[in-house]
């Protein structure tokens, strides 16, 4: 078939109608869970202003932990700027929770590129958990899905920790939804009550009415350039769930004894509240655009997983282009309609703690912010783009179609 654009747009918008109207009743949901929360807090402008130095009585950093316990429904949080990243916060946990001879059993299969560095399953990153006597295993994920009996069967009396990776990053399995997160964990809990269910929550917030500590989870965490900043966040991570869990990532984040009562923030905390108001109508907003490129690319005949019309329980939307020449293409056409770097030509290179080389494109006004439009993926088998973000849907619409154009030319030259 001989696509134009104008024509893609019109179908692809056609196919798309019902889940928009899905994504927009639960960022209604969100949305109203978040001003109750604040509400609740008494959230004022003084609680934006940042502190020097130590940070004690900091206030907004304080306003900030309570309310993102309250949104998330958790007995505490831990939200800072502090953490670099989604991979810092997460790794922190692991570090806090797991001792010398305790066991990580990850159910979900591999985990994400950044985490096997952090565990030191792939690589020989200086530190990694393996490298310090944490005794490390993982449940396969066969034919992409997950067994309830095969998790069940791999926890042991002797298994700290379950590592649940919700979202799927560079794989092709199915992304849990919080129904498949809540099943998980009572599998897990019937073999051992004490497992800690750890939940990698990148890229799941708000997607769903329920977070991870509502269906059982002892603790999760995520990065805020993702989700739950808004886009406005500028940098950092959380983690949410038990209180004495917490407290043992603040003290591994900071030190033992110093808790959460330290750490300052000069330039203060307006947009990681405002970006968390904002999270769920963002995320409605990157879940419409990855439905439209799902349905884009399923019309030019690519494989997309999830598949247009299926239900989302994280941004990512998969697009199997089947050669390099494709991913870069893609990424060079969305990169064109980037607010920020949209002259530059993206091609693949290595970055810290992934082991293959990766392209991405990413015109964004945070660094590597994949709350806004972006696609990245690692040049291997089966060349896959992952595209996640998009602030506003018109964006994200102009910005796959600019990438659409690009394949569409090319084959034409083929
Ligand atoms: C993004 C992500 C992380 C953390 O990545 P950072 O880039 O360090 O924030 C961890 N796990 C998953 C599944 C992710 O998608």
């Amino acid at each position: 078939m001989n696509w134009t654009v104008e024509k893609l747009e019109t179908e692809a918008l056609g196919l798309c109608k019902k889940s928009f109207n899905e994504y927009s009743r639960v960022a209604l949901f969100n949305t109203k869970k978040i001003l109750h929360a604040f509400q609740r807090c008494r959230i004022s402008e003084f609680h934006f202003h940042g502190t020097s130095g130590y940070g004690y009585n900091d206030v907004g950093r304080e306003k900030l932990d309570e309310v993102y316990a309250t949104v998330f429904k958790t007995p505490s949080a831990l939200v800072r700027p502090h953490f670099v990243s989604g991979t810092h916060a997460l790794g922190t946990v692991l570090t806090a929770l797991l001792d010398k001879g305790d066991e990580l059993l990850a159910v979900m299969g591999t985990p994400y590129d950044t985490m096997q560095s952090v565990i030191g399953c792939k690589g020989d990153a200086l530190g990694n958990l393996i490298s310090k006597g944490v005794v490390y295993r993982e449940v396969k994920c066969e034919d992409e899905v997950y067994s309830l009996d095969k998790i069940a069967n791999a926890v042991t009396a002797n298994t700290k920790v379950a590592l649940i990776q919700r979202s799927r990053g560079y794989s092709s399995r199915m992304t849990l939804t919080i129904s498949d997160i809540q099943q998980i964990i009572t599998a897990i809990k019937e073999r051992n009550s004490e497992t800690i269910c750890f939940v990698d929550n990148c890229y799941g917030e708000f997607t769903e009415e329920k977070e991870p500590y509502e269906v059982g989870a002892d603790i999760f965490g995520g990065s805020l350039i993702k989700n739950p900043g808004g886009g406005l966040a500028p940098t950092g991570g959380y983690v949410a769930g038990r209180e004495e869990l917490v407290r043992l990532v603040a003290n591994q984040l900071t030190a033992p004894g110093l808790e959460n009562e330290m750490g300052s923030y000069v330039p203060g905390y307006r947009l990681f509240f405002q970006g968390l108001f904002m999270a769920p109508h963002v995320v409605s907003q990157a879940l419409m655009t990855a439905e439209f490129a799902a349905a884009v690319f399923t019309l030019l005949g690519y494989q997309v997983l999830p598949k247009v019309g299926s239900k989302r329980s994280d941004l990512i939307q998969s697009i199997f282009l089947r050669n390099e020449r494709n991913m870069c293409s893609f990424c060079e056409g969305l990169q064109r309609y980037s607010p920020v770097d949209g002259y530059v030509r993206p091609i693949p290179g290595a970055l810290p703690g992934y082991v293959d080389p990766v392209i991405m494109a990413c015109g964004a006004f945070v660094q590597g912010s994949s709350i806004e439009l972006s696609a990245d993926g690692p040049i291997r088998e089966p060349y896959v783009i992952y595209l996640q973000g998009g602030l506003t849907f018109e964006h994200g619409m102009l910005g796959i179609l600019g990438a659409a154009s690009n394949l569409i030319e090319q084959r034409s030259e083929d």
